[in-house]
């Protein structure tokens, strides 16, 4: 995979900024770490969306875990 770098000084690392508006709109910048060029803007709303339903995933995940660990243990103590 190609290394990213930031346009203007060609540096390697970028950081994620939380940012709000005077209308209240919260963004999400990524810009360059060294020289705070903004390479790119997400919507914070749809990040925490896109967190919760992973949060969503993994919980039910973990609980179908559980089922079948009981049912193992279960099994094993019959
Ligand atoms: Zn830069």
């Amino acid at each position: 995979m190609a290394r990213s770098k930031c346009p203007a000084c060609e540096y390697h690392e970028f950081e994620a900024v939380h940012v709000t508006t005077k209308t209240g709109q919260k963004f999400c910048l990524i810009q360059c770490a060294n020289c705070g060029t903004v390479i790119g803007a997400l919507d914070d709303v749809k990040i925490m969306n896109v967190i919760k339903n992973a949060e969503k995933k993994l919980s039910r995940f973990l609980e179908n875990l559980n089922r079948k660990v009981l049912t193992v243990c279960r099994r094993k103590n019959s």
